[in-house]
């Protein structure tokens, strides 16, 4: 595998390369850490960058509350360091805040005053936030994308304006006539939201009210969730079983200002074989300074936005976030002449990988098509895969294709 390490022009980069673009440190983890673990585990680059130092975060250890006396000074460098032993628990070296460490500060929530500092990152231009990314989108040419829904996933200021800047970036990126000084135009082939199907809230959430007591005051409800969508705006499953759930909740703990995991009473990461089996019980779960239960999920859920669906699969969501990519995706089509595929691909950590994927191309470049590839689910088959098979049939809603800038 090449070398991940230090990241930067003129290095040979591996075939497939993963982009995340989030706004505070903590959020990578809650959305994608399982699938940020398994697509590095697997060799993909992954590159994660950073909106804010999150330096509005509510501090939940006591001990640690001295740490919001001086915000700037204190809280957000020490969340730096707790992204970075996060990003280490997940094997993701390479991280970085966005036009550089502390150049936008964390919003705060709507309407409060911190949403007024001058280097607010709500308040940057999205056009002149974006070079930074177009930057980086250049450097390291990722197939995929990943970030929030136009809602921020749940309104906060900070992950709309991520959102915002993500798709902008995708957009100047692919233009040759945008900011030659930044690099080569790419175009990033598959964009995705991230998403948790509503069936899947509601049923991890009913486990954890229905298991042994939790170190919490309160068990969270859909609505106090990210992301939660009807399960038919799903196109696209990552489970990552066993391996991506320890991993993931070992990030969770990392980020300690900002996160309490409980687990299940040291059990750890026991129960049956792949991580849906073992998120359905109460091994695993976390909570924000609010102190509402959530599940930690060992699957991860998005929305395809553009680029190519899964080809030739027979029923269900693509499980994939590079499917369909040549060289890249689960069919091991033959390499593109400049960046030769590897033949493996990721499939379920810990799980032997899915077969029979069989191959038309499905190549469909950029073109913010719904990913109708993706119809013919016949219904759930086990409580993990049931929204995504029930997803099947995603074609739109709020925020289509069409909008995704
Ligand atoms: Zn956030």
């Amino acid at each position: 595998m090449t070398d991940q390490s230090s990241p930067g022009r003129g290095r040979t980069l591996p075939a497939r390369r993963l982009l995340l673009v989030h706004a505070h440190p903590d959020d990578e983890t809650i959305n994608n850490g399982a699938t940020m673990a398994a697509y590095a585990a697997r060799g993909v680059h992954v590159t994660l960058v950073t909106c804010t130092l999150g330096e509005e975060g509510e501090v939940i250890p006591p001990g640690l509350a001295r740490l919001t006396e001086d915000r700037d000074g204190a809280l957000g460098p020490h969340r730096a360091g707790e992204l970075a032993a996060a990003t280490a628990e997940l094997g993701v070296h390479d991280q970085r805040f966005l036009g550089g460490r502390g150049r936008y500060r964390d919003s705060g929530m709507a309407g409060t005053p911190p949403a007024g500092h001058p280097r607010a990152f709500c308040r940057a231009e999205p056009d002149e936030a974006a070079a930074h990314l177009v930057g980086v989108v250049r450097e390291i040419r990722p197939q995929v994308l990943v970030t929030y829904d136009p809602d921020g996933g749940y309104g906060h200021p900070d992950h709309i304006q991520a959102h915002r800047v993500a798709l902008r970036a995708a957009e100047l990126a692919a233009d040759p006539a945008y900011r030659p000084d930044l690099g080569a135009a790419h175009t990033v082939r598959k964009i995705y939201w991230n998403c948790l199907p509503r069936s899947v809230a509601e049923e991890r959430l009913a486990a954890l009210r229905s298991g042994p007591p939790l170190p919490f005051p309160a068990v969270a409800t859909p609505g106090d969730l990210s992301g939660v969508v009807d399960d038919e705006l799903v196109t696209t499953v990552v489970d990552t079983g066993e391996e991506g759930l320890r991993r993931k909740a070992a990030a969770l703990r990392a980020h300690a200002t900002q996160v309490a995991v409980a687990d299940g009473g040291g059990s750890g990461a026991t129960g049956t074989p792949g991580g849906a089996a073992v998120a359905d019980g109460t091994e695993f779960a976390f909570a924000l300074s609010n102190g509402l239960a959530q599940p930690i999920l060992a699957t991860e859920y998005y929305r395809l936005v553009r680029g190519p669906a899964a080809p030739g699969r027979p029923a269900g969501p693509e499980t994939d976030l590079f499917a369909g990519i040549a060289g890249a995706g689960e069919t091991g089509e033959p390499g593109e002449p400049e960046e030769p595929g590897e033949p493996g691909v990721l499939g379920v950590l810990g799980e032997p990988r899915e077969s029979g994927a069989t191959g038309e191309s499905g190549e469909n470049e950029a073109s913010a098509t719904p990913p109708g590839g993706l119809a013919g689910a016949d219904g759930p088959d086990g409580p993990d895969r049931g929204a995504g098979a029930g997803a099947a049939r995603g074609t739109g809603g709020p925020g289509t294709p069409g909008e995704a800038r």
